[in-house]
């Protein structure tokens, strides 16, 4: 049991190195919009670096993600959200190559997770994408067609390659 003011003993790395982080602090104060007017829906995927791909810093940009990257209602939320109140004018949707989320079928991981967590898992929803071209015109559309989203947005889809670091143009 933990109460309010100590972490479980697994985060104390994390804990050690957030403190040194916070030595040299700089963005006390910021006013948390995203300064260079863009915002990035990405998969959850630890070898995406949204910012760094992009050549942007903290402070630059709204970073939303989720298991392959998708447009949901969450996404589209953050993006009301981001476009009218957070400077947001460039919206990027960046699926990636050899995603898990392209690659199996919700049959399979439902049947991969249930055989890692040693219990049923065919009631837990994946959102997995059978065409990932074909997902990602569609919610490329999805944040076009939104009636709070102005034209005046930019919105692209491009496919990032985990291997070459390079984002490629597709929607
Ligand atoms: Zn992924």
């Amino acid at each position: 049991m933990n109460d309010d003011t100590t972490a479980p003993h697994g985060f104390d790395d994390l804990l050690a190195a957030n403190a040194a982080f916070a030595q040299d602090f700089t963005l006390g104060g910021f006013d948390g919009i995203a300064h260079r007017g863009v915002a990035v829906v990405t998969c959850m995927d630890s070898r995406i670096d949204p910012l760094g791909m992009i050549g942007l810093s903290p402070g630059d940009a709204k970073i939303f993600r989720n298991p392959g990257g998708r447009v949901t209602a969450a996404a589209l939320e953050a993006l009301v959200l981001g476009v009218h109140l957070l400077n947001v004018q460039r919206i990027l949707v960046v699926p990636h190559t050899r995603c898990a989320m392209a690659n199996h079928t919700e049959v399979e991981l439902r049947a991969l997770i249930g055989q890692k967590a040693g219990s049923d898992a065919s009631w837990q929803g994946f959102h997995v994408v059978a065409d990932q071209d074909a997902a990602l015109r569609a919610d490329v559309a999805a944040i076009r067609s939104h009636p709070l989203i102005p034209d005046t947005v930019d919105v692209g889809g491009f496919l990032y390659d985990v291997d070459s670091g390079l984002l490629e143009h597709r929607a």
